[in-house]
């Protein structure tokens, strides 16, 4: 199947040639509660050759001690689509909510809960890590 999405403005839209709508998790750190300016960010890990977007793309390096990603935006509404990080070569991270038919996205992961905003309720049953999810465990509860 095709999953499509696009930014907010329209300009930019992709579609990933995928079997399903991805699995999604939510990170409760404070880097992606300030840069979504909301409680936490929700993404989906694709292959990143399976992706493919079209319209004006605005790439921005965020460079740390380990790693770079890099951050692909809408040039019109500044909307941000989707990185990659050179920790996972060969994967993007699509933010969920660009997708087409978000609402029927399953969230099956939380991490960096300790930083949570506490009217957010996680239930039991999604797997969570206070911190960083050991990447193993992560990749198992994203594609089980
Ligand atoms: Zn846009
Ligand atoms: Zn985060």
């Amino acid at each position: 199947m095709t999953v499509r999405g696009k930014c907010r403005c329209g300009a930019c839209s992709y579609h990933i040639a995928i079997d399903a709508l991805p699995r999604v998790y939510a990170c409760h750190c404070h880097v992606c509660q300030r840069w979504t300016g909301s409680a936490f960010s929700v993404q989906a890990l694709v292959p990143e050759d399976r992706l493919v977007v079209t319209g004006p793309i605005s790439i921005q390096e965020v460079i740390t001690e380990d790693r770079t990603s890099t951050q692909r935006f809408c040039s019109t509404c500044y909307g941000r689509i989707y990185n990659t990080n050179t920790r996972r070569p060969g994967v993007a991270v699509v933010r969920a909510g660009t997708f087409d038919r978000s609402e029927e996205l399953d969230c099956v992961a939380h991490i960096f809960t300790a930083y949570r905003q506490r009217w957010v309720v996680i239930p039991a049953n999604v797997a969570s890590w206070p911190e960083a999810a050991p990447p193993d465990d992560f990749v198992r509860a994203l594609t089980v």
